[in-house]
């Protein structure tokens, strides 16, 4: 079966500002991303701070171009998908529900607004879809005239929901959808996007820092290092006997939670490279305990483990 979406080589650079008397510099956000979803999955994309997680996700949403390479959907290439379509199709749900919502428009306006951009719907019948978003979120039909301010966190991540819903659209990208959240209504929301997940028949490509969360409901995870995927496996693959010497850092770091830091970064050593100036070779190198000097000159390519690919000499 043809894959919801595909990523064929697809890279994002920058030009960033140096200093007033230098040239302009490029950042390479995400270097040459080759990855497919299939339908119904829930796809996880782990890494640290910095490794290009969101900027992918903009891309797959349309909301940003690729500089080079090519992104399908269901096997068509979205540079010729109308952007109506992709909104139509592709969802988000970000983060930080607050900034994502727009705090002077209300419950109903904010969950009808896909239905007003693309015109679909009288007045009335938008209402019926309003209320029966609300039902599916899990949101009482009262708070349809509440403005966020008046909601909680979690109430307003269900009107984000909802308003991603109300186009039945097939894929969600999830960035980071619980972590702005209290922990104590983070499961809630967790358990309610597995819920819908069957309900509405979705595909879920779901960013997270949290590799409890990911273990607890990915199929198949993607581990992200500068811009690149290091390693692709299934969910049991990856958290049984992980392939690439990061997502072993990564893993053993869960062992280790560090409240402060965050995850990622607490079982890793060194600091995270320069995204203007990567590391030649294995931009791992640096960091690697397993880096040898091949290592250091010889970047490594996708090599086929157990269900998935690792990007490293040594899984070769
Ligand atoms: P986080 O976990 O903190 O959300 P992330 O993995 O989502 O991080 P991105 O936000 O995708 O990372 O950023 C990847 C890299 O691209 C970073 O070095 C960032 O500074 C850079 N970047 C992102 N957007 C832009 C932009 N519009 N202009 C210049 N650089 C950018
Ligand atoms: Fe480590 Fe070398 Fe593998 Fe990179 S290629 S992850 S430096 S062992
Ligand atoms: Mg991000």
């Amino acid at each position: 079966p043809v894959p919801v979406l595909e990523l064929r080589n697809v890279t994002k650079t920058y030009k960033v500002p140096q200093g007033y008397f230098k040239p302009m510099a490029t950042l390479t956000a995400v270097g040459g991303v080759s990855l497919t979803v299939a339908r119904g999955e829930v796809h996880a994309l782990v890494g640290e701070s910095g490794s290009g997680k969101s900027t992918l996700a903009k891309m797959l949403l349309g909301l940003i171009p690729a500089s080079s390479g090519e992104i399908l959907i269901d096997g068509v290439p979205i540079a010729k998908t109308d952007r109506r379509e992709v909104a139509r199709r592709i969802q988000p749900v970000f983060q930080d529900p607050y900034s994502s919502l727009n705090p002077r428009k209300s419950v109903a306006d904010l969950i009808a607004l896909p239905l007003v951009a693309h015109g679909i719907g009288m007045p009335a019948e938008r209402q019926a879809k309003v209320f029966e978003m609300l039902d599916a979120v899990g949101l009482p039909r009262r708070v349809i005239d509440a403005y966020p301010n008046q909601l909680s966190g979690g109430q307003r991540q269900r009107v984000a929901i909802a308003r991603a819903l109300i186009m039945r659209p097939d894929v969600l990208i999830c960035d980071e959808p619980t972590s702005a959240l209290d922990v104590s209504v983070q499961a809630q929301i967790l358990n309610l996007l597995m819920d819908l997940k069957r309900e509405f028949k979705l595909t879920y490509f779901f960013i997270s820092h949290n590799l409890a969360v990911v273990e607890h409901l990915a199929d198949r995870v993607a581990v992200m290092y500068l811009g690149r995927i290091v390693e692709e496996r299934s969910r049991a693959g990856l958290f049984e006997a992980p392939r690439h010497p990061y997502s072993q850092a990564l893993l053993d770091s869960v062992l280790t939670p560090d409240p402060e830091l965050g995850m990622p970064e607490a079982g890793i050593t060194g600091a995270f490279p320069n995204p203007i100036a990567p590391p030649p070779g294995c931009t791992f190198h640096p960091r690697c305990p397993r880096a040898s000097d091949r290592c250091k000159v010889e970047v490594p390519k996708a090599a086929a483990v157990p269900d998935g690919f690792a990007t490293c000499h040594l899984a070769a």
